[in-house]
């Protein structure tokens, strides 16, 4: 044998030693665990973790595989920010808005009372600031942050009791979290986070008077009408951002083309929910409207929603002289939200007026 040959061989040698290993990577099946803020099977919500970890399995040829463990699994509705943070779960499906009471900031990225409407705030997140700046914030908890599916406009829950004033708002008993909840509780309410399974017993046993879940999409389920007819119309979630939430170290394991796989699963999964509960509350409101003919619609009064905007207005300052990040989310928000409100008004609210 001569040189030439044996040089031959060894190229030859270490080409199928790169290629089975390049085979042995494309083979490699990556296991990720997602902790979802929901109960077992949980409509719209948590069909869009399923409807994620599906798609990502099937776009990778089952190299990427997901378990999903519900609330009742794992116990911890609100606990998924710190289960993904430490490790515990590779992945989490949550609302950012629950994560108020350990980092104020992350409540911008779920919706904002009187702030955007959802293809606004889509548009900031995906064209404007919006990814960029919650990226920068979930950095400080070793943690990415992608949306994860939008409720649309959401109602303003289910009263007990109607609302003529803001005098009855006063001590009013209310499940609303976010900073919505916050707003209330300026104008004397007394709101509170309760997760969803525990609901409807607080509102019948009277630990709450009033609550607000979402809208028909998942409120018929609940059965709140059955306990408190007066249903309203909505200022504090105009457009509530689920989130999917990835801890850093299991998201860099990853190779490039999963996680590009992960990023569209996810994006798709995210729009696939804003359409499902489109299509969600507008058959469930007909089958809400046929059969309980007692819910009565109503919209807060003027001198209610001006109170609201106020406090609303002043607690946002409030935020914002505290916290640098906070002003600059808020900043972008409010810069965004003026621009795009300009087309919006000129577009979709000029032709529902026709
Ligand atoms: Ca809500």
């Amino acid at each position: 044998m001569n040189f030439l040959s044996i040089k031959k061989l060894f190229i030859s040698v270490i080409c199928t030693l790169l290629l089975m290993n390049q085979a042995m990577a494309a083979d490699k099946v990556y296991r990720l665990t997602l902790a979802e803020s929901w109960p077992t099977n949980f409509p719209v919500f948590g069909d869009t973790t399923k409807n994620m970890a599906k798609m990502a399995e099937t776009m990778s040829n089952g190299r990427l595989k997901i378990t999903i463990d519900s609330k009742n699994k794992h116990k911890a509705a609100l606990g998924i920010f710190d289960m993904v943070r430490s490790g515990q779960y590779d992945m989490g499906h949550s609302a950012s808005y629950y994560w108020k009471g350990k980092v104020p900031e992350t409540l911008y990225f779920t919706t904002m009372p009187f702030g955007m409407t959802t293809p606004e705030q889509y548009a900031w997140f995906y064209f404007g600031d919006g990814m960029a700046l919650m990226e920068k914030l979930y950095d400080k908890y070793d943690m990415l942050s992608f949306p994860g599916g939008n409720t649309g406009n959401q109602m303003g829950g289910w009263f007990k009791k109607e609302i003529n004033s803001i005098d009855d708002l006063k001590g009013l008993k209310m499940r609303i979290p976010g900073f919505a909840g916050e707003v209330l509780a300026k104008l004397g309410a007394k709101p509170t986070n309760i997760p969803a399974g525990e609901l409807y017993t607080a509102l019948e046993r009277n630990t709450i008077d009033a609550l607000e879940w979402v809208g028909p999409s998942l409120d018929l389920r609940m059965g709140f009408h059955k306990i408190a007819p007066y249903y309203y119309t909505g200022w504090h979630e105009p457009a509530t951002e689920l989130q999917f939430l990835f801890n850093k170290k299991s998201w860099a394991k990853l190779p490039a083309d999963l996680q590009e796989i992960l990023r569209v699963a996810m994006r798709t999964a995210a729009y696939d929910m804003y359409i499902q509960s489109y299509h969600t509350s507008a058959e469930n409101w007909a089958t809400m409207a046929s059969e309980y003919p007692n819910i009565k619609v109503k919209t807060f009064p003027q001198s209610v929603i001006d109170a609201l905007k106020k406090a609303n207005q002043e607690l946002l300052a409030v935020e914002a002289e505290n916290s640098p990040i906070a002003k600059e989310i808020q900043d972008s928000q409010s810069a965004y939200m003026k621009k795009a409100r300009v087309w919006t008004e000129i577009s979709d609210k000029a032709y529902l007026s026709n």
